[in-house]
């Protein structure tokens, strides 16, 4: 059997920044850390994290005192507020690519355009770009089919949620311009995440199988897999280890791994080794 990989795998830089941010301030023997919400998108690294005592919180009215973390694809303005006028310490995480996305939102607001965000209305790094964005001249669509939703403005400044997908965002992009006769448009797709989404076509092009790696709420996991469905491959997403049927995939020729960028470089390549050893063992 052939076991492929993308050349870059792991945890991008955001996460990356996130996992240390915390794990710098446990060092510093501070006992009282707080995460809201999960910090990165990764069972195992959360659990990690948990055993060294630092404890997820979904809101502020769980802590007295103490350092609190946000999530690196951004925080709600008034989450910040809150956490300033009952004297908590706030470290922000948000990563750089999704600072820019609020920077260029709040921008565009300055200028009376109306700001369509190519996402999910639902995903935590649009809510805090909203959150970060003084207009009520704004809309989410997450298809071109809701383009109809937006009001017919003569000018309008488009942005993507930075883990949107290309093909998504171009294409909606196509749509807008039909009718307007000012549209600003701003690539505030990560890298990294492009680059994923690009390798991991490729590789779903020439396997039998492909197996996503990567926690069930992470957004860039879930556009991964839907890559590798619309291709030739037969898609397994996975979580940890446990989930994979390795007796089913060791039965083919050829399979690919790939995950989300808060998957650790570690777990694929462990999944490869079990994969080419055929060792079923936990
Ligand atoms: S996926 Fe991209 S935007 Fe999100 S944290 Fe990583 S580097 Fe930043």
């Amino acid at each position: 059997m052939k076991v492929y990989i993308p050349r870059k795998i792991g945890f991008c830089f955001g996460v990356r920044h996130a996992i240390e941010m915390v794990k710098d301030e446990l060092k510093k023997g501070n006992r009282e850390i707080y995460c809201l919400g999960d910090l990165i998108h990764n069972p195992q690294v959360m659990k990690e994290l948990s055993e060294k005592g630092v404890k997820v919180i979904l809101s502020l009215s769980q802590v007295k005192r103490g350092t609190v973390f946000t999530r690196a694809h951004g925080i709600d303005r008034e989450f910040l507020e809150e956490g300033r006028r009952r004297g908590l310490k706030i470290v922000e995480t948000t990563c750089p690519y999704v600072m820019r996305v609020q920077r260029i939102t709040r921008e565009l607001a300055t200028r009376s355009y109306h700001i369509v965000i190519v996402g999910s209305a639902e995903h935590p790094e649009v809510k805090a770009v909203i959150s970060n964005t003084p207009t009520k001249k704004l809309s989410v669509i997450k298809e071109e089919k809701e383009i109809e939703r937006i009001p017919r403005v003569e000018k309008i400044g488009v942005v993507a949620q930075t883990t949107e997908s290309l093909d998504n965002f171009k294409n909606i992009v196509k749509n807008l311009i039909k009718d307007r006769l000012e549209i600003r448009v701003f690539n505030t797709l990560c890298k990294v995440v492009i680059d994923r989404q690009e390798e991991t076509k490729q590789l779903a092009e020439k396997v039998e199988a492909m197996v996503v790696v990567g926690g069930s709420q992470s957004s860039n996991t879930q556009k991964l897999a839907e890559i590798c469905r619309s291709s030739r491959a037969k898609t397994y997403l996975v979580e940890k280890l446990e989930d994979i049927n390795f007796n089913e995939i060791k039965k083919l020729k050829s399979a690919g791994i790939t995950g989300g960028t808060s998957t650790s470089e570690a777990i694929i390549k462990d999944i490869k080794k079990r994969l080419l050893n055929h060792e079923i063992r936990f």
